[in-house]
């Protein structure tokens, strides 16, 4: 027998600890039929993100990277039915796979999903007076900086900001690296180390994504 690798622990994780979901099987079904790159989250980053939700009884959920909706319906299951979440996604295409799969798992009336480029988005988010519980960031890693500040902006102690894909298969650790979404990260981590009003580390991911890893930030009193 080969050794098992990732990808093949990933499968065994889904196979024992996570249900079998048709709803999210079908999500992701329907993006790849519609052509969506298959860089959602896996699902059992997918699920850590529900539990997180409902861990700090998150209620307002924002999203920076729709894509086909998959972390969304995630997040989405999680605030609950008075719950709800903002998601912002740049290609109209993108959304109206998301909207389908959103609705088709039964909670698109709790999504709301702000179409166009994330810097243009927030600032309307922000006139609205949202405050959120979690922000999950998983949309162009070059802008993460900006996103975060905007985290900040719309968030309150206690929160959550969570940055995903910020290790890069270890690129982060690179000082001469020229890659933009190594350096954003790069950029990013250095930011945090150096933010007062958010305390932060980075977790190493590996699995059926490759190696990776996201931010947790927990907003400062
Ligand atoms: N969170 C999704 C999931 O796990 O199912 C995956 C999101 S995918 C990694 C990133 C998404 O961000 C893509 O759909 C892309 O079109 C979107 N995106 C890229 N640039 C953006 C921008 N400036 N503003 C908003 N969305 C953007």
């Amino acid at each position: 027998m080969t050794t098992p690798d990732w990808s093949d622990v990933d499968r065994f994780i889904v196979e024992t600890v996570l249900e079998n979901d048709e709803t999210l099987n079908s999500a992701l079904q329907d993006n790849a039929t519609a052509g969506l790159p298959a860089i959602d989250v896996s699902p059992a980053q997918g699920k850590f993100l529900h539990l997180l939700a409902r861990s700090v009884r998150a209620r307002e959920v924002l999203e920076i990277g729709t894509l086909g909706g998959y972390s969304t319906i995630w997040l989405a299951r999680a605030v609950g039915p008075k719950g709800s979440v903002c998601t912002l996604e740049y290609k109209p295409e993108h959304a109206t796979v998301a909207r389908a799969n959103l609705d088709r798992a039964g909670i698109g009336d709790r999504v709301t999903i702000e179409v166009g480029a994330a810097l243009d988005t927030l600032p309307k988010v922000a006139e609205r007076g949202d405050i959120f519980d979690l922000v999950f960031i998983d949309a162009d890693k070059e802008n993460n900086s900006n996103y975060v500040q905007w985290a900040l902006r719309l968030t309150r102690p206690g929160s959550v900001i969570v940055v995903d894909n910020v290790v890069r298969a270890g690129g982060v650790a690179d000082a001469n690296a020229t890659e933009s979404r190594v350096v954003a990260s790069r950029e990013l981590l250095q930011m945090l180390g150096n933010e007062p009003r958010l305390d932060s580390t980075v977790l190493q991911t590996v699995g059926s994504k490759g190696w990776d890893g996201f931010v947790f930030a927990l907003v400062q009193e």
